[in-house]
């Protein structure tokens, strides 16, 4: 009988790395596809990054993703970057294609997939909470997908600005920045409202925006980025008033689903993935 030790080999480079369960719902798509495939969560510092890239190449690693601090200082030590990575100018999945470690952003991408389940985005008129970096991504991939119009309600006016420039320049939508004082109220126009902030996020769970939640009619789609909790004030808000919603995990295990089809090239079923960071109780 002959055997196969050697486990093709993924991952992912962050500091902090403990807090991150992208491990456990990638090991479980592995398992479900039946791939004796390993994702090993590792822990580098900035200084090391380079070294870690390195050694990731020089171990036949297939892909891997980088996480905060790395997503925009791992650009250099790789061979290109996906088209929608570069606009965004960062990146968070990492590939192998023949020998070349491309650069791909798989956070936008996923956040898209999850939205298309509930709603199109073409040609829809967009309210975006925050500037930061899933701020960029989700924009970006959101303006790709056909997303006409963009208003960045963001608190600060630089990165608020520079989002807008970026998306009037790179993609067919258009975009304004709206200062983000006091009180927001929805534009009656409004289709998507979608939160990039790190508002909600565990441990502040009981953080909202400052947003007037009255205004949001049941036609508007209401998603958020923030996976843990899966449910925020805000989601809950929005159900209150009918509105259709679409939570963070519906990102996070999507842009992982993108992953997993970059590196396998088979499609892992969402579910399964799912399934496994909500046994996590996040
Ligand atoms: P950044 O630090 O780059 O950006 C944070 C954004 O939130 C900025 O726009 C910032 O505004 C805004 N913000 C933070 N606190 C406040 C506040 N009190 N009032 C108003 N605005 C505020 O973070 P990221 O963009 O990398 O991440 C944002 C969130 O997205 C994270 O919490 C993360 O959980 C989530 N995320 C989810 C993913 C998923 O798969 N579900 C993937 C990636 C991220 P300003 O510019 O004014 O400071």
């Amino acid at each position: 009988m002959t055997h196969d030790f050697l486990q093709p080999l993924t991952g992912s480079f962050a500091q902090p790395a403990a807090e991150n369960p992208t491990v456990v719902m990638i090991e479980a798509a592995y398992r479900q596809l039946g791939l004796n495939w390993r994702y090993l969560n590792c822990e580098v510092a900035p200084k090391r990054l380079g070294d870690a890239v390195r050694g990731a190449r020089a171990m036949g690693w297939r892909g891997f993703n980088c996480s905060i601090p790395h997503k925009v200082a791992v650009i250099e030590h790789l061979d290109g970057l996906g088209p929608s990575a570069q606009i965004i100018g960062a990146v968070n999945t990492i590939v192998c294609r023949d020998d070349a470690l491309i650069g791909e952003n798989t956070d936008g991408k996923g956040f898209v997939k999850a939205l298309q389940e509930v709603v199109d985005p073409r040609g829809k008129s967009v309210v975006l909470f925050g500037a930061g970096g899933a701020a960029r991504a989700v924009a970006v991939e959101l303006a790709l997908a056909g997303a006409a119009r963009f208003q960045v309600v963001n608190r600060g006016a630089d990165r608020g600005q520079a989002l807008v420039a970026l998306l009037n320049e790179n993609t067919p939508a258009s975009a304004q920045h709206v200062a983000w004082r006091g009180t927001y109220r929805i534009p009656e126009d409004a289709e998507i409202v979608v939160n990039a902030t790190s508002i909600g996020l565990y441990p502040d769970v009981d953080a909202t925006l400052d947003l007037d939640f009255d205004t949001l009619r049941p036609e508007v789609v209401v998603a958020d980025g923030i996976h843990n909790p899966p449910l925020t004030r805000l989601l809950q808000a929005a159900q209150a008033r009918g509105c259709r919603t679409v939570d963070g995990l519906g990102m996070l295990v999507n842009q992982g689903v993108i992953g997993v089809e970059y590196w396998t090239g088979l499609s892992p079923d969402p579910q399964v993935m799912r399934d496994a960071l909500l046994a996590l109780k996040l």
